[in-house]
């Protein structure tokens, strides 16, 4: 189909498509299906190979949120019963850090509930990095503690972060309808905050949450815009005890639809499945590895992932490998300009630690990529979300007339396992 040439084409050479071509991705059919896949999974080979990286999440504190993202388990006012906590000792949470890059993680992410951090919680993380990197330097690590005051980033660059992750979640539009205590605006401005600091800049959407086709090209294109190096997808898990826990609107093609767009607004740029993906696309999680280059591993932040060794047999037998610490993330000319903002080391060698986001050099890997251009369980992170709040019925009817043979997904409750082992817990970590 002439869409699909089109986008492939531009994929392959590192461009972005139209906001009309994006809109027709998510509009495709059923019987269109794999031929969408296909094609993104061209774009998704040409920059990342066979690679999948492997992200674990470590959730510093849990719950007890002022703030009421209504997508959240941890918000204020959740009755969603997940595990709550304050902060972790810096050797607990290097000991849950240790289980996920045993069991093949390259990024430790670091996440925290709340609004954002005091300077008193830059210094618990700061002890919290020290004890992580004491026991593998090569680690990289990802904050994510909300939003952040002036001189924070700076601070966390300076004790070892390598990225932040503060998600943009949904488009400027419908922001107000999922959050009241804080703006797009503000998030906006902590992804600039971490940027500017020279630390690599995560930031993804939640999808699910009923928001139109519309809003997802917008917060999809936004985040192009922002410079994001890597985009999470998280797909809304309905915690019961939250606003949105009946919003299930999502179905595995659908799901596959929204990685493929992402993908091809985003050809260069780590495109991630964050939480929900074995809520969501099930059975079909492989067919997600052709689109994303990456996921994490084992649970999320309040939610239950599948085993660990689960993730790792299924990308081997869908033919993807596990991307190894001394490989490169990003494609060299992307690498090149996060290091660029980080102020130095870019492409270095194979195997340095310099730099946000894995960008050490892979001797061969990616010769043929100098063409074009270059979180969880609740919010903060790759959460366990949960979703909007007005105007989701409308917006999923008509989500399912645009997209035909889309249908929404069934409740499935059974599949949302509230997190009750690793961090903050006495039993061993999924990893
Ligand atoms: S997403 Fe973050 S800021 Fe929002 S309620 Fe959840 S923990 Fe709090």
């Amino acid at each position: 189909m002439d869409l699909l040439d089109t986008l492939t084409a531009k994929g392959l050479r590192g461009e972005t498509p139209t906001r009309e071509e994006a809109l027709a991705v998510l509009a495709t059919t059923d019987d269109e299906l794999l031929d969408v896949v296909a094609a993104a999974g061209r774009v998704r080979r040409r920059w990342f190979g066979r690679r999948v990286k492997l992200n674990y999440l470590v959730n510093l504190k849990s719950g007890l949120c002022p703030e009421d993202c209504s997508y959240c388990s941890q918000r204020l006012g959740s009755k969603a019963e997940i595990l709550k906590y304050t902060w972790l000792k810096p050797n607990q949470a290097a000991e849950a850090a240790k289980a996920g890059v045993s069991g093949g993680a390259k990024r430790v992410c670091l996440v925290a509930s709340g609004r954002g951090p005091t300077d008193r919680d830059i210094d618990r993380v700061t002890d919290t990095v020290a004890a992580i990197k004491e026991a593998d330097p090569a680690v990289e690590i990802c904050a994510c503690l909300g939003l952040l005051s002036d001189n924070q980033a700076e601070r966390l660059k300076a004790a070892g972060v390598d990225a932040y992750n503060h998600n943009l979640n949904t488009s400027e539009g419908t922001y107000g309808d999922i959050t009241t205590t804080h703006t797009y605006a503000d998030r906006v401005d902590t992804v600039q905050k971490a940027h500017g600091a020279g630390l690599s800049a995560c930031s993804g959407l939640i999808a699910g949450m009923g928001e139109s086709d519309e809003d997802l090209v917008d917060v999809v294109f936004a985040l192009r815009e922002l410079g994001s190096d890597s985009v999470p997808v998280n797909f809304l898990i309905p915690f019961e005890g939250t606003p949105l826990a009946k919003e299930w609107n999502l179905s595995p093609q659908r799901c596959l639809r929204i990685l493929a767009m992402v993908r091809f607004v985003n050809p260069d740029t780590e495109v991630r499945i964050a939480g929900g993906r074995e809520v969501h696309l099930r059975s079909m999680q492989p067919l997600g590895l052709h689109l994303a280059n990456s996921i994490f591993l084992g649970d999320y932040l309040t939610s239950e992932g599948q085993a660990g060794q689960t993730d790792l047999d299924m990308i081997a037998d869908a033919g993807f490998e596990v991307e190894g610490v001394g490989e490169r993330t990003l494609p060299r000319h992307r690498a090149d300009i996060a290091a660029a903002a980080a102020g130095g080391c870019g492409s270095g060698a194979a195997g340095g630690a310099g730099g946000g986001c894995g960008t050490a050099g892979v001797p061969g890997e990616d010769a043929d990529a100098a063409v074009g251009g270059c979180g969880t369980g609740g919010g903060c992170g790759p959460c366990g979300g949960h979703g909007h709040a007005v105007p989701v019925a409308a917006a999923a009817d008509a989500a399912a007339d645009t997209n035909a043979g889309t249908s929404a997904d069934e409740v499935r409750t059974d599949l949302v396992r509230v997190r009750r082992r690793g961090a903050g817990t006495e039993l061993a970590p999924n990893a």
